[in-house]
């Protein structure tokens, strides 16, 4: 490894780190990651906050992208 290459990065000292995660309240159902996930008619979401099983990691804000493409890609153009 070439530690001269090498770069460390702190949240408290990145400028551009200002995202955060998702937690369920109290009055969350199970199924809202995924029913949000499905969007609603023409309106897509994506997020870490949709990706169920992955939710509150970049590997879920990665795959709910992926997902919300996909599904944008699925659409007919009237
Ligand atoms: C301190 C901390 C440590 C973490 N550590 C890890 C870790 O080690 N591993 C890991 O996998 N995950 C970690 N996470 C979680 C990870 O950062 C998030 O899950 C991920 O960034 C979520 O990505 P996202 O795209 O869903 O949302 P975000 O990254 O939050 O992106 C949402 C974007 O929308 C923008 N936005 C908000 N409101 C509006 C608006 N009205 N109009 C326009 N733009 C708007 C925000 O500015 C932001 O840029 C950590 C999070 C925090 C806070």
């Amino acid at each position: 490894m070439d530690i001269g290459a090498a770069e460390l990065t702190t949240w408290v000292d990145d400028p551009w780190a200002g995202e955060s995660y998702s937690v369920a309240g109290i009055a969350a159902h199970p199924d809202d990651a995924e029913m949000l996930g499905q969007g609603f008619g023409r309106v897509l979401i994506a997020g870490e906050h949709t990706a169920v099983e992955w939710s509150g990691l970049m590997e879920g804000a990665l795959r709910s992208g992926q997902r919300a493409a996909d599904q944008l890609a699925g659409f007919e153009v009237a």
